[in-house]
């Protein structure tokens, strides 16, 4: 007797693509039929859920794995409400007697999926999870002593040592053989509603083009021009020195092992060894923020470092407005916080910048600033903004020492050299010298005049003194150290 074919769903959570997706290619090897399912449920994700900028890269991305799905005969069905009962609903319909999918790792998803789990197997179901967004376990990885680890550099160290050879899996083979007789009811990627009313997202239109297959030509773009200059250009948010796979890996439109396979696979002498491993450092950052989300999952609201509960924050929303808007009279941080509204990214250099700006010069909390970068980045990732935050408030794992205060202008003056970054993103600043443009306040009459600047009206003074700030701000500081 021919055995009967099995069915199985795999959930599809954030990992949109076909390639370097262990769930979808385990499922489609074991099993006869294969569902696809996204099941739309912003609550079951706690802090993790999109915010406005990556609601809508979400949209853009779950309609493109449908359509790479359905070029296949296959496709993805989309519902909404609880995931438990959608999957179960669709395992009836189906008959499915599995369930795979790809762990993602955030404290609310964890507390889900071990829900889901339990009662998937309550049903009789089988259940296969995979690894998820990251390439270590951050189970195994782990100090002499037996803890998690909290300073990056012996992290990395380790990670090294125990990921000797990361291989991303190829895609499945997706085809009308493995559809089911019946697809089951499915809403449209429209019906989730998940793209803005108001008319604000033409520059991410302009900027980037989500889902797999962009994703996976920006990594061979980059790889091709700017790999080889990344270790001393990265710093640098005048030119395209990064690789902008941000959205793409938070959103998982492009797998972890496919960028770390493809970036060794280049390496052909020592200089581009060099290069390569300047490139995974930075994977390896994205490593430890989940390590650090994985053991210490309430760093989301709290600092990491106690100490850090009875700083003095000011509690000021016209200065908190003023940062958001890019109107804080220091055009390295303004220009940053604008290119953050038109595009939904921002340079890490700038971003370590702002945030200086916001927690120390302002003493604004950082918790303000992360929900601020959480809404409007299309690369909103729970555990590399709350590392990126913590960091730089000082209250962080291997964080930037509090009293290491950036100076806007300094900072400015040496990462964007030419103000080539400030021109492009505040206009009205753009006719003037080099040698004023990150502090247009000391320019001379006669210098604003020839650029058409009257500070106060067309570009505001600065928000406070820095150097006086500072001081507050280390006074603050003592007072809790
Ligand atoms: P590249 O330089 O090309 O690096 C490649 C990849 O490595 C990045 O895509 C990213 O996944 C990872 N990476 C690079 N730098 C870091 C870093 N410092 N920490 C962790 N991972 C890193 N990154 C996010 O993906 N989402 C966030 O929500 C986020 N919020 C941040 C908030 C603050 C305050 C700071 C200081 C940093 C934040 N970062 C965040 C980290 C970093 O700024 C971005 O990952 C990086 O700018 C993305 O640009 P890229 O892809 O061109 O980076």
């Amino acid at each position: 007797m021919r055995p009967s074919k099995r069915t199985s769903i795999v959930w599809i959570d954030r990992d949109t693509r076909l390639r370097d997706n262990a769930a979808l290619f385990q499922a489609f090897e074991e099993q006869d039929r294969v569902v696809p399912v996204y099941v739309h449920a912003p609550e079951s994700e706690g802090d993790a859920a999109p915010d406005a900028a990556s609601r809508w890269w979400r949209h853009h991305s779950l309609a493109a794995f449908d359509g790479a799905l359905r070029a296949r005969s296959s496709r993805l069905t989309i519902r909404r409400g609880d995931p438990l009962e959608e999957i179960q609903r669709v395992a009836e319909t189906t008959r499915a007697r599995a369930v795979y999918w790809n762990e993602r790792l955030t404290p609310a998803s964890r507390r889900r999926d071990a829900h889901v789990r339990t009662a998937l197997r309550e049903d009789g179901l089988d259940v296969r999870i995979f690894r998820g967004p990251i390439v270590h376990d951050p189970d195994r990885i782990r100090t002499t002593s037996g803890g998690p680890y909290h300073v990056f550099t012996p992290f990395w160290k380790k990670l090294k040592q125990e990921i000797s050879e990361v291989r991303p899996l190829p895609a499945p083979p997706v085809g009308p053989g493995s559809a089911p007789h019946a697809w089951p009811e499915s809403l449209s990627v429209d019906d989730l509603d998940l793209l803005p009313r108001a008319n604000w997202d033409a520059g991410l239109h302009a900027h980037w083009t989500p889902g797999e297959e962009a994703g996976l030509d920006r990594l061979e773009a980059f790889i091709d021009a700017d790999l080889l200059d990344y270790e001393t250009v990265r710093d640098r948010p005048d030119l395209h020195a990064t690789s902008q796979l941000s959205p793409y890996l938070a959103h998982g439109d492009v797998g972890i092992r496919e960028v770390w396979a493809s970036v060794d696979d280049w390496v052909q002498n020592g200089v581009m060894r060099a290069a390569a491993d300047a490139f995974l450092r930075q994977l390896a950052w994205r490593e430890f923020s989940y390590h650090m989300l994985y053991h210490y999952p309430d760093t989301t609201s709290e600092p990491l470092k106690s100490k850090f509960q009875d700083f003095e924050w000011v509690d000021d929303d016209e200065l908190l407005e003023r940062w958001q808007s890019g109107r804080t009279g220091f055009p390295i941080v303004d220009a940053g916080m604008r290119q953050l509204w038109s595009i939904g990214w921002m340079h890490n250099r700038i971003r370590m910048i702002a945030a200086s700006f916001l927690t120390k010069d302002l003493r604004v909390r950082w918790q303000k600033g992360a929900a601020w970068f959480r809404d409007t980045l299309v690369d909103a990732d729970l555990a590399n903004n709350t590392m990126g935050w913590q960091w730089s408030a000082g209250s962080g794992a291997d964080a930037q020492p509090f009293f290491r205060i950036f100076n806007p202008v300094t900072q400015g003056a040496r990462f964007d050299p030419e103000g080539a970054f400030v021109r492009r993103w505040i206009p009205e600043l753009s006719e003037l010298p080099a040698d004023c443009i990150h502090r247009p306040w000391t320019a001379s009459e006669e210098a604003l005049a020839q650029a058409n600047v009257t500070l106060g009206e067309t570009y505001p003074y600065p928000i406070v003194d820095h150097g006086m700030a500072r001081k507050a701000a280390l006074k603050a500081y003592e007072a809790v150290k």
